[in-house]
């Protein structure tokens, strides 16, 4: 070990919940290879919450201290049972025993008279550090008997005057206490109580909630350190609060001013004043993850280096907000309004956390912590009697529950726009804002908004200012050929999007009829198959809507990759929500009239957006076609076509040297038909196609206005598939004769799909020229025609592979993409 400056590392209450931690954290300080180190820490997780609880109780009169403090007792001694050697256990146990005799005569006291001071209050908390010290300070001692450990109280050091802003230090006091106080000679390793200290009369106090922190950058400057790292349980300060914000990141270097004004807007990952002495003395701030110590953390800095381009370092909120609101023409032009408000609210001891007056001062807005809203209106209304009798002043009113919202960043200052987007994101999440205000260091900009809205705000921002405007939260339901080839094209192409496009598709559910598979993220696409198996749960739609519309992404689609009536009943409220839809499902386009039309309102309602090309054609575009027709108005006499590959395959194939119903078993032997070649007889997909196209030509056509001719002879529609296939020979005959009329006529036989502008469709059976263009397609392929004004001499022909799982999963992709360049333009 080199001797240098002092280095000081804080290790807060949740990297010091147990045994476990307590090894960690002795695991870090050895690592450290050089003295001293000044080690601060907090009590272990919960036990500041359980001592004010203790308080709070004796208050209440309660008497039973000792059986409340039996599972502080418990807790701890099982981590120093755990940790140290009988002896040096015996030792720290006994410490514990005379602090918590003293604590049962404070409670005591405090139960009979049925108050508590804040000086009882704050001895009282400050135990917790007392006894996390002295176990850490016990342990590092027993395993690294080559290093001289000690631990201090801070309070023997450490001199604050408690001030209505928080306690200020009185440095030169501290410093010459500490120098008594320091043992002799210098310890390698000093472990220092973090929030507890004493005030100028000598009395206990602390440094208030998360006040260890504070504590650290005060140690680190009265010991000369050089660094002050802060070990907590995330990796570093972050975008936003991680709990509350799913897709928060590290910040990698920020300013102390940055990073006091994100901890005074409720990151509570720091406390505020930390930054207060770090800066007088230029001493870096490391936030690490006491869990994950290989990871680089935070680095607070005077100013962050080059690299450093984000505008936005963070989005933050603070809960519990009321917001009080002074209006009236009387003060329009009268001086001092501002200052008889703020001033009743100093009297009162009313910190207001956020101002906001118009420049019409027709009203005064400011946000106070909700316990005290009732006392700044009754300050502010005493104020101002007069005027609220004569009028002038017409009301002071008090919104409780509110929150504000925070962003910050050193960047923002001198950027336009910023302010813009937070509003527009606020807005567009229909989140609305009661009051604004901006910082003139422009390091902030805050909105206040209802409580209940404040989770769903923090996110909405915080996508509107990190992720890709072209975010987009998927779940896909029905993996079944399709949909995991499109899962498997999704894997291929996404990283290209990504850098090409700046579009981020994330797959966050897979769904089969049984089972689905939820990721916060994104979902592993190499492997879903297992983790649906190994993870996933009962399969319920509006879990996995609810799901994918998540608050913090800014795009959400269902793709839905089934043919079934129960999930395309569901698409109008998905709509109607927002959620955009993607599907090769037929049923809803081509069902009920009135739902077809309830989902374009929906879709309306809900700006969002649905996509059905690969309904028709799989992935040929033939929707797409029609509708730029329309769109640019040209007037569509006509559409027909071969819109089912199978029946293309087999009267390609029936050519008289093999009956009918010998290519129809074939055909389904080879996989080209449904596993019950009925469905592809009966002409009824065909007739949901057509009805597709009418509808989407603008005509209100429902299947039973269809003429359909059904291929499936009458006696064979109900029975087995076998029954069928065995039955079917008996109607060859029928369709030799059907065969031979045609080419009798110079014809062939073509099953085809037909529909006029406001006239009849129909699906049928019928004989064509041999030059037509149906004639001659490729086996299985899809042809369709549009006789338009503008094509009128020469129809536009669209002809190509029309099945197939590439194919269509290709066509789902590409409305997926033609998706996205719907939403979400700006970046
Ligand atoms: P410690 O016990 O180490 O003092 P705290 O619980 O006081 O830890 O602070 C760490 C916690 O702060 C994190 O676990 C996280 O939940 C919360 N937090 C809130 N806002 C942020 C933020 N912007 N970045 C990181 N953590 C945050
Ligand atoms: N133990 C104190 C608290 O819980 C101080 C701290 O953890 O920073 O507030
Ligand atoms: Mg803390």
């Amino acid at each position: 070990m080199e001797t240098a400056h002092w280095k000081i590392h804080k290790f807060g209450g949740s990297s010091l919940a147990d045994a476990g931690c307590f090894r960690r954290v002795a695991a870090i300080v050895s690592s450290r290879t050089t003295r001293p180190l000044g080690i601060v820490v907090s009590a272990m997780r919960g036990t500041t919450d359980a001592l004010l609880a203790l308080i709070d109780s004796a208050q209440r009169g309660e008497t039973e201290h000792e059986q409340s403090l039996a599972p502080l007792r418990d807790r701890y001694h099982e981590a120093a049972t755990e940790l140290l050697s009988a002896d040096r256990r015996e030792a720290v146990m006994a410490a514990w025993q005379k602090d918590a005799d003293d604590l049962g005569d404070l409670l005591r006291a405090i139960a009979l008279v049925r108050s508590a001071d804040s000086r009882s209050r704050d001895v009282a908390a400050g135990y917790g550090e007392i006894w996390s010290a002295r176990l850490l300070a016990a342990f590092l001692a027993q395993e690294s008997p080559e290093r001289r450990v000690d631990w201090l109280d801070a309070r023997r050091a450490l001199t604050v005057h408690q001030t209505e802003l928080g306690p200020s230090v009185l440095w030169d006091r501290s410093r010459q206490r500490l120098a008594d106080a320091l043992p002799e000679p210098t310890p390698d390793v000093l472990v220092i109580t973090g929030f507890i200290a004493e005030d100028e009369q000598g009395l206990q106090t602390t440094l208030g909630r998360n006040g260890s922190d504070y504590s650290a950058a005060i140690f680190a400057v009265l010991l000369e350190a050089d660094e002050l790292t802060i070990w907590t349980d995330v990796d570093g300060v972050m975008s936003g609060d991680p709990n509350r914000v799913p897709e928060a990141r590290v910040i990698e270097t920020m300013s102390y001013n940055e990073a006091m004004e994100l901890a005074y807007f409720g990151a509570r990952v720091i406390h505020p004043q930390t930054m207060g002495p770090a800066v007088a003395n230029n001493i870096p701030i490391l936030i690490r993850n006491t869990f994950a110590p290989e990871r680089p953390g935070t680095r607070v800095v005077t100013v962050p280096g080059r690299d450093d381009e984000d505008k936005i370092k963070g989005i933050t909120a603070i809960d519990g907000v009321a917001l009080v609101n002074v209006e009236g023409a009387g003060m329009i032009g009268v001086p001092g309004t501002a200052d008889r408000v703020f001033g009743a609210l100093r009297e009162a001891e009313v910190s207001v956390i956020l101002i906001s007056q118009a420049s019409s001062e027709h009203s005064i807005c400011f946000a106070v912590p909700e316990l005290l809203a009732d006392t700044a209106r009754r300050v502010v209304a005493d104020a101002f009697a007069e005027e609220l009798a004569s009028g002038q002043i017409q009301k002071v009113d008090v919104t409780p529950a509110c929150s504000i919202l925070a962003v910050v960043g050193d960047g923002m200052s001198g950027t336009p726009g910023i302010a813009g987007r937070f509003l527009n994101t606020l807005g567009r999440a229909g989140i609305n804002v009661s009051a604004i205000a901006q910082g003139s260091s422009e390091r902030n900009i805050s909105a206040v908004v209802r409580r209940e809205d404040a989770t769903r705000a923090l996110r909405a921002v915080h996508s509107g200012f990190y992720l890709s405007a072209k975010t987009i939260s998927i779940g896909i339901i029905g993996p079944g050929m399709v949909g995991s080839t499109l899962l498997a094209q999704i894997a291929e192409q996404a990283g290209r999007l990504r850098d090409q496009f700046n579009l981020d598709l994330r797959i966050r559910a897979i769904a089969t009829s049984s089972k689905m598979l939820l990721a916060e993220h994104r979902l592993d696409l190499q492997d879903w198959q297992s983790a649906l198996v190994a993870d996933g749960q009962e399969t319920n739609l509006d879990r996995l809507a609810d799901h994918i519309h998540a608050d913090h992404l800014p795009h959400s689609v269902l793709i839905d990759c089934t043919a079934s009536d129960r999930v395309a009943a569901r698409y109008g409220e998905w709509l109607r929500r927002g959620i955009h839809v993607v599907t090769p499902n037929k049923k809803a386009f081509s069902g009920d009239y009135a739902y077809y039309r309830e989902m374009q309102e929906a879709a309306r309602d809900g700006s969002a957006h649905y996509f059905y090309e690969t309904t028709v054609g799989a992935a040929l575009p033939v929707i797409q076609a029609l509708r730029d027709l329309r769109e640019t108005g040209d007037r569509i006499d006509r559409v027909e076509g071969i819109f089912s590959g199978t029946l293309a395959y087999l009267f390609n194939t029936f050519d008289g040297s093999r009956p009918f119903s010998e290519i129809v078993a074939d055909a389904r032997a080879n996989g080209y038909t449904e596993p019950d070649p009925r469905d592809d007889l009966s002409g009824m997909d065909v007739a949901r196609k057509v009805i597709i196209l009418a509808r989407e030509m603008g005509d209100s056509l429902d299947v039973s206005q269809l003429a359909i001719r059904s291929l499936v002879p009458e006696a064979l529609q109900s029975g087995s598939v076998d029954d069928f296939l065995r039955e079917l020979p008996a109607y060859d005959d029928e369709m030799y004769r059907l065969l031979e009329d045609a080419r009798n006529d110079g014809k062939v036989l073509r099953y085809v799909g037909r529909l006029e502008r406001g006239g009849p469709a129909s699906v049928d059976l019928v004989k064509l020229d041999r030059d037509h263009p149906f004639a001659n397609i490729n086996l299985t392929d899809n042809v369709v025609q549009f006789v338009s004004e503008r094509y009128s001499a020469n129809p536009l022909v669209i002809q190509g592979p029309g099945a197939g799982p590439a194919v269509t999963a290709a066509g789902i992709f590409a409305d997926l993409l033609r998706l996205t360049a719907y939403v979400g333009g700006e970046e």
